[in-house]
């Protein structure tokens, strides 16, 4: 897996017309380098196949059930994904836990049936403002990529980590490099001690990275790239970022 990596979070944006001129210009601006996945809406993951089949970006979904398959009304299984040629899926995104009350349990229930189905997922961690600012930042990321490992194991080397602090998600206040760093370098060493491999895969920063931030961000020691929310949706800003 390419440690150096950009994943466009689109969110519940765009339109089928939107995506393809979004689509269409990132892979000219791209022009054919690769560690760059879209996450879109599902039902654009079949416009998504069609228009990359041929190019260097792969493309992913933002959520999946934590069913295999069955009566789940409105889910959509990771076979499902795997089927519409997804490489990536987002599991905990601040906006599910928050929103949809999804437990760190859960979370790591998709993350396994993400890796079942031999795609990557991209395993979201971060504290909200009231947590930092009473200084349990390492305690809440900790608890939530612990319950992942405890699930999968050795496994965890085959995610990515996208630290994301929930007070910089949207709100154009970013982390500091030092403070994503901080974090950055502890989830690192955490995952170390499962093992070599562990300790290699891609950490992402997450948290109104912008095309003026991007490069002091990812010059970072532990900053392997970055989870793009709003930004994604800008073709100029999306591929300055990926540039960086
Ligand atoms: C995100 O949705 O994961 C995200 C980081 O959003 P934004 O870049 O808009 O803060």
């Amino acid at each position: 897996m390419p440690r150096r990596l950009v994943v466009g979070n689109w969110k519940m944006n765009g339109d089928s017309v939107t995506n393809a001129a979004l689509l269409q210009s990132l892979m000219s601006g791209l022009n054919g380098s690769g560690g760059v996945v879209v996450c879109v809406p599902f039902p654009y993951l079949h416009q998504a196949r069609s228009l990359l089949a041929e190019s260097s970006l792969t493309w992913g979904a933002q959520d999946v059930s934590a069913h295999r398959q069955g009566a789940f009304t409105g889910e959509v299984a990771a076979g499902m994904l795997k089927d519409a040629g997804c490489s990536h899926v987002i599991v905990g995104h601040s906006e599910r836990r928050q929103y949809h009350g999804e437990s760190s349990d859960l979370i790591a229930q998709k993350a396994g049936l993400v890796l079942e189905s031999e795609m990557t997922p991209i395993v979201c961690v971060g504290e909200t403002l009231a947590e930092r600012e009473s200084e349990r930042t390492e305690e809440v990321v900790f608890a939530q990529l612990d319950a992942v490992i405890d699930r999968i194991g050795a496994d965890i080397a085959r995610t990515v980590v996208a630290y994301e602090p929930v007070w910089a998600i949207g709100t154009g206040r970013t982390a500091t490099p030092e403070q994503a760093q901080t974090v950055h370098a502890l989830l690192r060493e955490r995952l170390g001690r499962v093992n070599s491999d562990a300790a290699g895969i891609p950490l992402l920063y997450g948290g109104s990275v912008k095309a003026d931030n991007a490069r002091t961000l990812f010059g970072c020691p532990d900053i392997d790239g970055g989870l793009v929310g709003g930004a994604s949706l800008n073709v100029r800003e999306f591929l300055a970022i990926c540039g960086a």
